[in-house]
């Protein structure tokens, strides 16, 4: 059932180009919930619902809050969700994550949300983080371009671009953490919680 749901979501974001991740992001992603026993998921980007929906069939008892602030993808994502069966583990939120405030603590933080904003929400949701806890953040190489040593033309683009070489100067800087950078997908980061 989940997985034919999966492939219709794949479907939908492919046709309505939603960014849901890639393919081995978010394989990487599962096995890494299943390795490290991960319960409590904090999502930052629902879109319709696709990785928290893989997220939480990786073990009945994981548990996911996430926040989305489009109301025509949240509304899928409800929709899909409910398909799902998951709808008592996975709680969307309408919401823009900067004007989010929880209490609970997490075991993974997944930053997969407008580019511009991973800074800042990584220093919200800090506290949020267990020790030894997880922010695992998504597309780092923003289709290659992070690594693209010619001047961007687009300005737009450039200025998003510099936005994700900021953010990777901030984790290899942070003291907190321990990031790792694979090529996975889209470039994932992976920071541990010290
Ligand atoms: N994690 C999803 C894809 C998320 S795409 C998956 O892999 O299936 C990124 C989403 O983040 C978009 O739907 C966008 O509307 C949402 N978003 C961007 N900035 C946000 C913010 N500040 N608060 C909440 N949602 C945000
Ligand atoms: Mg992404």
């Amino acid at each position: 059932m989940v997985r034919i749901l999966i492939e219709e979501i794949e479907a939908y974001a492919k046709e309505h180009k939603v960014p849901i991740m890639l393919p081995d992001g978010i394989s990487y992603l599962e096995q890494y919930i299943k390795k490290h026993h991960v319960k409590k998921i904090l999502e930052i980007g629902t879109a319709i619902g696709y990785s928290a929906i893989r997220m939480a069939s990786v073990s009945e008892d994981i548990e996911i809050i996430t926040i989305e602030r489009d109301e025509e993808r949240y509304l899928k994502a409800i929709e899909n969700i409910k398909i799902s069966g998951y709808q008592n583990r996975i709680h969307v939120n309408l919401c823009d994550a900067m004007n989010f405030e929880i209490e609970e603590q997490f075991d993974l933080i997944f930053i997969d949300a407008a580019k511009s904003g991973y800074i800042k929400f990584f220093e919200k949701f800090d506290q949020n983080l267990k020790q030894g806890g997880t922010i695992i953040s998504d597309n780092l190489n923003f289709h290659g371009f992070t690594k693209m040593e010619t001047r961007i033309e687009s300005k737009n683009l450039r200025q998003m671009v510099n936005k994700i070489r900021n953010y990777i100067q901030f984790l290899e800087n942070n003291k907190n953490y321990q990031t790792t950078f694979l090529e996975i997908g889209d470039g994932i980061g992976v920071s541990v919680k010290l």
